[in-house]
């Protein structure tokens, strides 16, 4: 299943098992492995005889002993690539109990050394980001939603599903030179002169696009090159159509500018898919929670900016639900995770295959993450996999999802 990157370009799959829990007997497991080399053998517990093992191949495979620190190592050059420009894609695969929320987050109650891939890639992005400060300044905005029977829950909205859209794009570092003429001739443009900061007078120009969005520049008369940051959203200005691409479009973006805050997000963030997860018997396993991190820079000396995002997914839980047993609202959700999931692995499978189609409309969650996946946009998969020999068809089903998208 290993596929060299030179084939399918920007895909990486890496296997994670998890460790036997602490007061689970250690039943017997069904996996041998061998991380650096990144094979994996799953033999049958049940079949005698010939063909009772596979084999199955990834860039790399982590073992239950591997730390969080360790798992991250390997990811981290996709992290300063988001900063250089890139969209990157990192998402977690498994049945409910293989350790998706631990890769991604850690566990409930985590001390830094147990910090899931979230924490530390942001963590990262800041300490990047203030080593180029010189050269470049970086704006990163948050955005945190649940996907849930193909409706997207914002999680760090304070009132619930939002209806109109934020003006993420309004949300960044703008330069003189951002004002393009053929900019100014494609929007309509309303010029204010306004005394604003300290009396300083500045001038405001807002562009509205055709496509419903908005875009604001700000610059101030008596410097050459002024940037600042502003965010419309906190402002209350809202427009009533989808931006653009680049966001997820029905929920609100948060400014970062440290660790700090965005763990009070991730907090936030966590305490909301918790509530409803409660309300709705365990739905955090059955929906996909979706961390997106759009990051703005500009270039001190030039004013030229680059913009890189990143999505961190949890997916949700791939075991298959019995038919026979799964009813009403129970059907309704097994029904939308496996269109989902399913839609996801098509459109891997699509870009492995370098397909002239790439059918990403066919579910909430492959819009979502289409500008992170695909033409120059990195993508890395966490095959999470049980380590008990009870799970060996689950395990099946997880590694045929990854063959396929490998
Ligand atoms: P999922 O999100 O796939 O349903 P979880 O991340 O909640 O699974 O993991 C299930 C349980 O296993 C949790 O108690 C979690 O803390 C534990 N666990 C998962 N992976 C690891 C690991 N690598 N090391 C230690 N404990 C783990
Ligand atoms: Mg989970």
């Amino acid at each position: 299943m290993f596929v060299p990157l030179s084939r399918t370009g920007n895909i990486r799959v890496y296997c994670r098992i998890r460790p036997f829990l602490p007061g689970q007997s250690k039943k017997q497991t069904t996996l041998e492995y061998v991380g650096e080399n990144g094979e994996l053998v799953v033999s049958n517990p049940i079949k005698q005889g010939k063909d009772t093992h596979r084999l199955f191949k990834f860039n790399k495979v982590f073992g239950p002993e591997a730390t969080q620190e360790e798992v991250f190592l390997d990811t981290q050059p996709l992290i300063r690539s988001v900063l250089d420009g890139y969209n990157v894609c990192i998402f977690a695969y498994g049945q409910t109990g293989s350790g998706k929320t631990y890769t991604m987050s850690g566990p409930c109650i985590s001390s830094r050394e147990d910090w899931g891939v979230n924490y530390r890639a942001l963590n990262d992005l800041f300490q990047i980001s203030q080593s180029r400060k010189n050269c470049i300044i970086y704006d990163v905005g948050v955005q945190m939603v649940e996907i849930y029977n193909e409706q997207v829950r914002d999680l760090l909205s304070s009132d619930g599903p939002q209806k109109r859209y934020p003006l993420f794009s309004c949300f960044g570092l703008f330069s003189f030179s951002d004002i393009s003429l053929p900019l100014v001739h494609t929007h309509i443009s309303i010029y204010l002169h306004v005394l604003f900061m300290n009396f300083i007078p500045v001038s405001l120009l807002f562009f509205f696009g055709y496509d419903g969005c908005i875009t604001f520049y700000y610059f101030d008369h008596s410097l050459e090159d002024f940037y600042v940051s502003f965010d419309l959203h906190t402002l209350g200005i809202w427009s009533t159509t989808q931006p653009n691409g680049l966001a997820v479009p029905e929920a609100s973006m948060h400014s970062v500018k440290s660790t700090a805050d965005v763990l009070e997000l991730m907090n936030i963030g966590l305490m909301n898919r918790a509530v409803g997860a409660t309300a709705l018997n365990e739905r955090s396993s059955r929906s996909h929670s979706v961390l997106t991190v759009h990051v703005h820079g500009t270039d001190v000396k030039s004013g030229a900016t680059l913009r890189g995002n990143l999505h961190l997914i949890d997916l949700a839980g791939s075991e298959r639900v019995d038919r026979s047993e799964a009813t009403g609202d129970r059907l309704k959700e097994a029904q939308h995770i496996n269109k989902s999931l399913s839609a996801l692995g098509d459109v891997i499978f699509a870009l492995a295959q370098r397909s002239p189609h790439v059918p990403y409309r066919n579910s909430k969650l492959t819009q979502v993450l289409q500008s992170s996946l695909g033409g120059q946009a990195k993508t890395l998969m966490f095959v999470q996999l049980n380590p008990d020999a009870d799970s060996y068809s689950e395990t099946i089903s997880t590694l045929k999802f990854a063959e396929r998208v490998s």
